[in-house]
């Protein structure tokens, strides 16, 4: 008997550089691909651990919980490291940026996130990556949660290590992910002597046996799931094409806020709607009510909507929309306001449910156009 997960024949080492090649071209990238056989955390510190040591000075950007991650591996790793931190509220700007590199000039490595799907931030990359390639520092970018919510463009925005991962925009799986390795990063590499070497964190091993090799032979057995799933999610970026998907995902960023501000109650996280994320929309509730009951309550009327409470110190007051991948869709917008908006309601709070519905739906028409409504 057949079943569609089991007895799957061993993936092929030319089926594995078809996909990497296939996810180079998602990203518009000449530079060496690396798919992962891990989350995207794998070739997040991997590619710290190689890139920094003892010797390495670091300008880490703080703008929600993966930069203090990255933070922590780089002091791990030895790294002098100086923390440029900005409310969750914002975006860094290219001049923060520029003037921390200007306080300290010695800073040879620069770690940033694109967008955070945990914050609803997104951070102007290709003003960032300026700076940073004026000022000649390795360019590490987390990029997870913003691509295909976003353009993500290592090669025109100078960026050396660009991390991604399929699970959110992409709709795909959470078990691999891939990075892109400029040749000045693998210098700095291969000049690491603590860089991960015969490890599974190590790039250097991909790059020497794998890439030096023609990509010839596999290091290990990939998964075969997960990476038939990853082909499978590219191929559905490409059918439905990148600036489709894209803009799905920025028409249901704008109809959440627009949605928000006419309901009443609840208050875009992000100030400014050019630091929102097209990924994920954050929203604020008022103060005596909590995020996490709120979400509870709002799942409670139906369990598939894309809600979360914010992590951590943040589960009180923040709402996550995650409105990315199959739920990037007015549907799914729609369901989140109306599901939130009975839940304030209930609770006594003065709330408009039906001014959010139009709201939503208005904006969701100007930032689409005609011709692309259908989401
Ligand atoms: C989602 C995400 C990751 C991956 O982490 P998970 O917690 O496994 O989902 C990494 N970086 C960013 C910015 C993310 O949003």
């Amino acid at each position: 008997m057949t079943h569609p997960f089991l007895d799957l024949p061993p993936l092929s080492a030319g089926r594995f550089a078809a996909i990497e090649d296939r996810v180079a071209r998602l990203l518009g990238t000449g530079q060496d691909v690396v798919v992962m056989q891990g989350e995207a955390l794998l070739p997040l510190e991997g590619a710290i651990r190689a890139a920094a040591g003892p010797g390495t000075v670091a300008l880490n950007v703080v703008t929600g919980p993966y930069g203090q991650t990255f933070g922590n591996w780089l002091r791990d790793c030895g790294a002098t490291v100086h923390d440029l931190a900005v409310p969750f509220h914002t975006a860094v700007s290219a001049e923060q940026v520029g003037r921390a590199l200007a306080e300290h000039p010695e800073i040879d490595f620069v770690s940033l996130v694109h967008a955070e799907a945990a914050t609803g931030n997104t951070n102007p990359v290709a003003e960032i990556g300026e700076v940073v390639r004026a000022h000649g520092a390795l360019f590490y970018l987390d990029a997870v949660a913003s691509v295909g919510a976003e353009p993500v463009l290592p090669d025109a925005w100078g960026v050396d290590l660009c991390v991604i991962g399929a699970q959110k925009a992409m709709g795909g799986p959470a078990g691999v992910s891939a990075v892109s390795v400029s040749e000045r990063a693998w210098a700095r590499m291969a000049a690491n002597p603590n860089a991960p070497r015969r490890s599974y964190l190590s790039l250097l091993d991909w790059k020497e046996r794998w890439i030096d090799g023609g990509r010839k032979a596999l290091l290990h057995a990939p998964a075969q799931l997960e990476m038939l799933a990853l082909e499978a999610c590219v191929e559905r970026i490409e059918a439905e094409g990148p600036g489709t998907v894209m803009a799905r995902h920025a028409s249901a960023a704008a109809a959440t806020r627009a949605g928000a501000l006419a309901l009443g109650g609840l208050e875009p996280y992000v100030y400014e709607a050019g630091d929102a994320a097209p990924v994920a929309t954050t929203l604020r509730t008022p103060s005596d009510v909590d995020a996490s009951a709120l979400v509870a309550r709002a799942l409670e009327s139906d369990p598939a909507l894309p809600l979360a409470a914010g992590g951590g110190a943040l589960a009180g007051e923040m709402i996550r929309v995650n409105h990315y991948g199959p739920d990037a869709t007015r549907g799914a917008v729609q369901g989140c306001l109306a599901a939130l908006g009975a839940a304030l309601v209930e609770r006594g709070v003065k709330a408009d449910p039906e001014a959010a519905r139009r709201a939503a739906e208005e904006a969701w028409e100007r930032a689409t156009g005609p011709g692309l409504s259908e989401g």
